[in-house]
């Protein structure tokens, strides 16, 4: 039956020069433009326990994906590091470089910067106050300038809808490193306007993004974890600029998406680790859906980075216009309980359809867990509670604390 529309939502479309899209947001999906948030629980989290960059919180299980790569994909991925390294590099010493022109006051920045960035081949564009309270402790001294440029580049269609697969992997890691080289050349043009811009690279991340980038009205976030963006869903990569140049914030938008997720939930029922929950927690000041870390990565790390979640969203497949169009008609989620949609592969394992998963046994999800230091300090005790350590196996220890400490200083500064 059809819905009554409470609102449309007017964004540019996705390529610079296409025209602007209308979403329309059915009255039984409002909610509130962004995520709910309690910003008293978002500022004491991030002044008395601040999160840690993902490499560094999980630096142990790191090894133990590198060793579940195929030769193949081993030697892909440390080429994709060869060629990334430099664009990372650049970025982390971007915002010590000057502006290269005198400013002048009475230019628009925000158009100019915005249109730059769509010019650039960006396809997502928003503006906001860069929120210090997500700032990852190991970069709370590295970052400068106040405002945060958003900036989303769309992952290849193509190759997602083989998800999950070394193919697409290909084409994830292949878009870090397109939109690291724009993103240096966005910055050197604001140094051309007068400005200073520090790149926050997708690889070395100062916080998670996804609170600004729903504050500057580009997406909201979804069941899968994930940001949903109008044109592509969670298939964007995201990075942000920062800048000293005056610019103008945009607002957050209800895309109707904080009640569409709780009707679809096709993410939810597809992981096949059963990472994902239906129902939603308060978790650092912000209503969302808690992902399992650990259960997610036990089978992201064995199947090619699985994202089983992104490929099966409708928004990653059609768009946030073909789904809302279609949930407006018919009160229905789009795709939903379509092989087309919901199928996947499993290497090893065959082809499941709705309704299908595989099964895995419980110590399946036993693989190293949290920050490398406290991992082998673990696995130690472990040890203690049989027998005395060998000479060796407390050398092996000297070894890889050792290890630990050069990774840390290494990755804190
Ligand atoms: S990446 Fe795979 S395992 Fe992890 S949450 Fe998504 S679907 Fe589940
Ligand atoms: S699959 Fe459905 S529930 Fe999951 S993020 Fe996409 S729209 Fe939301």
């Amino acid at each position: 039956m059809a819905k009554k529309i409470h609102h449309i939502v007017r964004r540019p479309g996705k390529n610079n020069g296409d025209p602007d899209i209308e979403i329309p947001v059915a009255e039984d999906l409002v909610t509130q433009p962004g995520n709910p948030t309690r910003d008293v629980d978002v500022s004491f989290y991030g002044r008395e326990h601040p999160l840690e960059a993902h490499f560094v919180e999980n630096s142990a299980d790191r090894e133990w994906l590198w060793s579940q790569y195929t030769p193949e994909f081993s030697k892909w991925r440390i080429d994709h590091e060869k060629r990334d390294g430099p664009l990372v590099d650049a970025a982390a010493v971007s915002g010590d470089i000057n502006p290269t022109m005198e400013a002048d006051p009475d230019l628009d920045h925000t158009d100019l910067i915005r249109q730059k960035a769509r010019d650039l081949g960006f396809h997502e564009v928003g503006f906001t106050r860069y929120d210090r309270r997500y700032t990852y402790a190991s970069k709370k001294r590295w970052v400068k300038f106040p405002h945060a440029i958003c900036l989303a580049y769309e992952q290849g269609y193509e190759g997602t809808q083989k998800i999950p697969s070394e193919e697409a992997e290909h084409v994830h890691f292949g878009t870090y490193a397109i939109e690291g080289q724009i993103a240096l050349d966005l910055a050197a043009y604001i140094r051309t306007i007068g400005y200073q811009a520090q790149v926050h690279s997708h690889s070395d991340s100062s916080a998670p993004y996804i609170p600004m980038f729903v504050a500057a009205g580009l997406g909201q976030l979804g069941a899968n974890g994930q940001l949903l963006m109008p044109h592509f869903g969670s298939r964007g990569r995201l990075m942000i600029i920062t800048t000293d140049a005056p610019v103008q914030y945009d607002d957050p938008i209800d895309y109707g998406f904080n009640r569409f997720c709780e009707i679809c939930q096709i993410c939810v029922n597809r992981c096949p680790s059963n990472a994902l929950v239906r129902d939603k927690v308060w978790w650092r000041g912000a209503l969302k859906n808690k992902v399992n870390y650990g259960r997610c990565r036990a089978v992201m790390g064995r199947y090619d980075g699985c994202s089983i979640c992104m490929k099966v969203c409708p928004v990653q497949k059609f768009g946030m216009k073909p789904v809302m169009d279609h949930y407006v008609k018919t009160g229905q989620v789009l795709g939903k309980g379509t092989d087309d949609l919901e199928g996947f592969d499993l290497k090893g394992k065959g082809y499941f359809g709705p309704g299908q998963k595989p099964h895995f046994p419980k110590d399946f999800f036993e693989i190293p867990r949290g920050r490398f230091e406290n991992w082998i300090f673990e696995q130690l005790k472990n040890q203690l509670v049989d027998r005395d350590p060998t000479p060796q196996e407390l050398r092996r220890f000297g070894n890889k604390v050792r290890e630990a400490l050069k990774v840390k200083r290494e990755t804190t500064g």
